[in-house]
């Protein structure tokens, strides 16, 4: 198999840089990717360049890749199959499952086109489900079939400001070093360049590594090396509120399967609640409660 060079329309060897050495010269040689200034060679997974400093072990790309199950944060099992089932079968039901998330702030395409960001963007941690688009580079810590590069949030493979925007959604709490990543954030990012951050509020353990919550006063200290120009909701509070409901009894039982089948009856029975956060937008407190956050920055 040929190593590809070109991944949604970006050539990697332009924004490349060796995380183990900082030098912008990498190539390919003999079907790898090559440190041309350290001699470091990067292997593929999957056909996907793994741009990471030797000092950041492979035993945690594996541990988080046994443990990465944010498709089990909102469903429990036969909603869950469910989910997959009309997923698959590409029904109308995907729609109208408890997996279904009732975004009431910015999407990532209103925020490309809000700030008319053209150039190269990047989606940090964006899975297996990121923007397809080109110009977005996808770089994440696993081996989905959408990402772009693997690498490491807190020691970014990019040359600085080579993007325009960066996209961001729930990867900051699972990361402990969190002022790294902000710099790192800094550092690839044009000067006039954006971000848009996403950040869980009140929300409960969804991951083995899981450290982080912010409030919109919290992320903006943060992030205070960017001109903050916008803040707000992404999930509301009843999204909060229909997640908890079916939690409490998660562990109600000693029997599984007990448990699962009411939480199966609460998530059907409780999700729709997740409507009343586009009602409640207006609302003074809303955002004091909301399930996810953001901020809007520039450099
Ligand atoms: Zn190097």
């Amino acid at each position: 198999m040929k190593t590809e060079i070109t991944r949604n329309n970006v050539n990697l060897l332009k924004i490349l840089r060796c995380p183990a050495c900082e030098d912008e010269r990498i190539d390919i040689v003999n079907e790898k990717f090559q440190c041309l200034a350290c001699g470091e060679k990067y292997r593929l997974l999957n056909n996907i360049p793994v741009i990471v400093d030797k000092s950041f072990s492979f035993e945690i790309i594996n541990n988080l890749k046994n443990n990465m199950s944010w498709e089990d944060y909102d469903s429990d099992g036969i909603t869950k199959k469910i989910a997959e089932y009309s997923t698959n079968k590409k029904s109308i039901y995907q729609y109208i499952t408890p997996s279904h998330r009732v975004q009431v702030g910015p999407t990532y395409e209103s925020f490309l086109d809000t700030y008319n960001i053209s150039g190269n963007v990047l989606e940090l941690g964006g899975g297996p489900n990121s923007l397809q688009i080109p110009g977005v580079v996808n770089c994440d810590i696993n081996s989905y079939k959408t990402v772009d590069i693997i690498g490491d949030a807190r020691k970014l493979p990019f040359k600085d400001g080579v993007f325009k925007g960066i996209i961001c959604n729930s990867v900051l709490e699972h990361i402990f070093e969190v002022e790294k990543v902000v710099d790192e954030c800094f550092r690839v990012l044009d000067k006039g360049g954006y971000i848009f951050m996403c950040v869980p509020q009140v929300c409960g353990r969804h991951h083995t590594v899981d450290y982080f919550r912010w409030t919109v006063p919290g992320l903006k200290r943060q992030f205070s090396k960017f001109s903050i120009i916008n803040q707000g909701v992404i999930l509301g509070p009843a999204m909060f509120v229909s997640h908890i409901v079916v939690s409490l009894f998660r562990s109600l039982t000693p029997f599984k399967f007990v448990n699962s089948t009411i939480c199966f009856i609460l998530e059907w029975l409780f999700f729709p609640l997740r409507f009343l956060d586009i009602l409640g937008k207006g609302n003074r407190d809303y955002e004091d409660y909301a399930h996810t956050i953001y901020i809007i920055g520039k450099k």
